[in-house]
């Protein structure tokens, strides 16, 4: 009764097998959406692996956690086929299949002791950054004195794309941030006492993570260890990489040998964030002798309507992507243009056809609602909780954003490494009548002592926080010395020791309570504390309390997501709210030419996920905001820029709900310009 064994190039076509069965020198797949990159890599490794290769060797780079999942979904299943594994028998797993930052991560905590870093170092996410920027910020007098300082937000962005473009900071404000130009001095002091705050705590941010490994890979003894523990090094989404990540790559394989890069330039959304799709074009000649090139030209996701509409789209950028797509999935359905009146009504619209298609049996599962920020998504999500359809957000507010995940997450971090001011920080302030004089000087005892336990044995707390704050140091140095609750039972008396001071703060703890136990039972799927807040701060789950029911219980949700977390993923329908000028592209045309083309190419990326159903939504009262020499003005956004008149007519069918079909009317403008000029006195 045994299945036949499987050969996991058994569904490639020549084009893919080809890619999937190269042997020796640098590869570069370079295809449009849709065309199998994602799949022949997978593909690839299971290839790799039947023909002897250890899974332990093999380097498998992804643009995000949930990719590094699917992409190790896949491989497990066909060499499962492949291997004719019984039902319970595990395929080989990949334990190096993930993201740059967290590999880095990994490989940075390996070598820490020969780095000078603590093997303890903490990550700090993106929030924690931005925290600790604004504390030196305020260090450094620079927020009180200057008014106009930039906020902490664009201070770590511009920050960071220092760091991964590997620009000096005057090219990066000129190019990105001309309007802090004034401000170069002060930044310089700013980002001086950030990297030094940064290595008083012994922590990382995102970027250090990537400059560190890059660094490491510097050294010779540790690069020419790190090059020969991997026999194959593949990415995906290669055209949304940065510098340093390209730096890495070329130094981890200097030859190119066993290398696999796949991509598409037509699809690269990361500029913002310093990725540069040049790493791409560039990767063939910067090898000698140079790499080979191959592109897929068959498109197995969508049908020809969406293909064409898609490939009309790209077809207007004054950049050439020069790629043909080609489809045996004919179909008589176009993508559709929806015109409705507004916000609400658009929410209505969406929910509707999601239900009729389920009538239908699509499931909720096969259907993505897509828009270009989280917050674009509040009416639907209000609609569709009124409805009582399930749905998951990707891309949202993680739910390790949540105040309440971040207070338990400190003591934890607190306790792994003492000299993490932020964490530090943070718990001791849950403790009533400790202020943040109290605080700080217990931080300052605990940096200047050689033993921080005894430090902070030391520290006599004011008189009413006595009982509380003897509450948190026991757990503390329980916690310091692992006493023997294990992992995660650790974390569940955190949560233990945080309830009540939740419950003295919210007025509404019970959601909150919820997302901690779900906490400890993610902290139940990992090895360790160190390997658990390592992925956590890397690539957070998604958000729980914030879903309109609970997705571990039902089977079937929707989907909804930001176009930029959609990326590589496909559904069977996909609605994409408000393709209007101001959102997509955003900021009425205010941006430069550059990134005014990252939009039209996030457009693709968002119609490229469908596979038969694609409706653009085009709310006709979609409020923009206009900004210009007298303040803001709002204004009532067009339809995208990126579809004109003719192409509407060509590629997509064009439906207005209405039941009289007449198109709803706006305010005259002349009241919203008043509006504007009665605020602008006082801009
Ligand atoms: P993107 O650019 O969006 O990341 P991609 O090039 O990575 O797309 P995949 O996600 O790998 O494309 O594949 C798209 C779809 O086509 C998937 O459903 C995949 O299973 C299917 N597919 C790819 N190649 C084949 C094939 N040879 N035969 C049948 N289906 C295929
Ligand atoms: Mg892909």
């Amino acid at each position: 009764a045994d299945a036949p064994l499987a050969d996991p190039l058994e569904t490639l076509n020549p084009e893919q097998r080809a890619a999937a069965c190269h042997q020796g020198g640098p590869l570069l797949v370079v295809a449009g959406a849709g065309s199998g990159k994602t799949m022949t890599l997978a593909a690839r490794v299971a290839h790799l692996v039947l023909q002897g290769a250890d899974p332990q060797r093999i380097l498998l780079l992804t643009f995000s956690r949930r990719a590094a999942l699917e992409m190790q979904r896949r491989t497990g299943h066909l060499l499962h086929r492949a291997l004719g594994l019984k039902g319970t028998q595990a395929a080989p797993a990949l334990p190096w299949a993930g993201t740059f930052h967290s590999v880095g991560a990994r490989l940075l905590r390996e070598s820490a002791e020969a780095l000078g870093l603590s093997p303890q170092f903490s990550i700090l996410d993106r929030g924690d950054a931005e925290d600790l920027m604004a504390w030196v910020r305020q260090e450094q007098g620079l927020s009180a004195t200057e008014r106009r300082f930039p906020m902490k937000g664009t201070c770590l962005s511009i920050y960071s794309r220092c760091v991964n473009s590997q620009a000096p900071l005057a090219a990066v404000l000129a190019q990105a941030f001309p309007w802090c130009a004034e401000w170069e001095d002060e930044l310089k002091r700013l980002f001086k006492a950030y990297a030094a705050a940064k290595q008083d705590q012994q922590a990382l941010d995102y970027d250090d993570l990537l400059l560190s490994w890059l660094l490491m890979l510097q050294e010779p003894t540790l690069a020419a260890a790190q090059s020969a523990r991997f026999d194959h090094v593949l990415v995906d989404e290669y055209q949304d990489t940065n510098r340093l990540q390209a730096g890495i790559l070329h130094a981890l394989k200097p030859t190119g040998e066993g290398v696999t890069v796949v991509g598409d330039d037509a699809q690269s959304i990361y500029g913002f964030r310093a990725a540069e799709v040049r790493n791409m074009l560039d990767f063939p000649a910067h090898f000698t002798p140079p790499a080979r090139v191959l592109t897929l030209e068959r498109n197995y996701r969508s049908t020809q309507p969406i293909l064409d509409a898609s490939n009309a789209v790209m077809a207007l950028a004054p950049e050439r992507f020069a790629k043909t797509l080609w489809t045996d999935k004919a179909s008589s359905a176009q993508p559709r243009l929806v015109t409705v009146e507004d916000d609400a009504a658009q929410a209505r619209w969406v929910a509707q056809q999601i239900l009729a298609r389920r009538e239908e049996g699509m499931t909720l599962k096969r259907q993505a609602v897509l828009f270009r920020t989280s917050h674009h998504s509040a009416t639907l999500e209000l609609e569709l909780t009124r409805r009582r359809i399930p749905f998951v957000k990707f891309g949202g507010l993680k739910f390790l954003e949540a105040s309440h995940v971040k207070d338990v997450l400190a003591l934890l971090r607190w306790a792994d490494n003492p000299r993490c001011r932020l964490a530090g920080l943070r718990t001791a302030l849950l403790v009533p009548g400790i202020g943040p004089a109290h605080a700080r000087r217990l931080l300052d005892a605990m940096d200047a002592a050689s033993d921080p336990a005894a430090a902070l044995r030391a520290y006599v707390p004011p008189a009413a926080a006595a009982t509380d704050w003897q509450a948190l140091a026991t757990l503390w140095l329980a916690l310091r010395q692992d006493a023997g609750t294990g992992w995660p039972g650790e974390l569940q008396r955190i949560v233990d020791w945080y309830a009540p001071h939740l419950e003295r703060l919210n007025d509404h703890p019970v959601p909150r309570l919820a997302d901690l136990a779900q906490l400890v039972a993610i902290a139940g799927s990992h090895r360790s504390r160190e390997r658990f807040l390592t992925e956590l701060a890397l690539d957070p789950p998604e958000a729980g309390s914030d879903t309109a029911s609970d997705p571990l219980l039902d089977e079937d949700y929707l989907i909804l997501s930001t176009i930029h977390s959609a990326k590589g993923q496909e559904w069977q329908a996909v609605y994409l709210l408000n393709v209007v000028d101001g959102c997509i592209p955003g900021d009425l045309g205010v941006g430069t030419p550059e990134e005014i083309e990252e939009e039209r190419r996030l457009l693709y990326v968002a119609m490229t996920r469908a596979r038969q159903h694609l409706d653009l939504m085009v709310p006709q009262r979609f409020y923009v905001t206009q900004q210009g020499r007298h303040g803001d003005r709002h204004l009532y956004g067009p339809r995208s820029r990126f579809i004109p008149d003719a192409m509407a007519a060509e590629h997509f069918e064009r439906i207005s709900p209405r039941a009289d079909g007449a198109l709803p009317t706006a305010p005259p403008a002349g009241l919203l310009d008043l509006r504007a000029r009665l605020r602008g006195q006082w801009d």
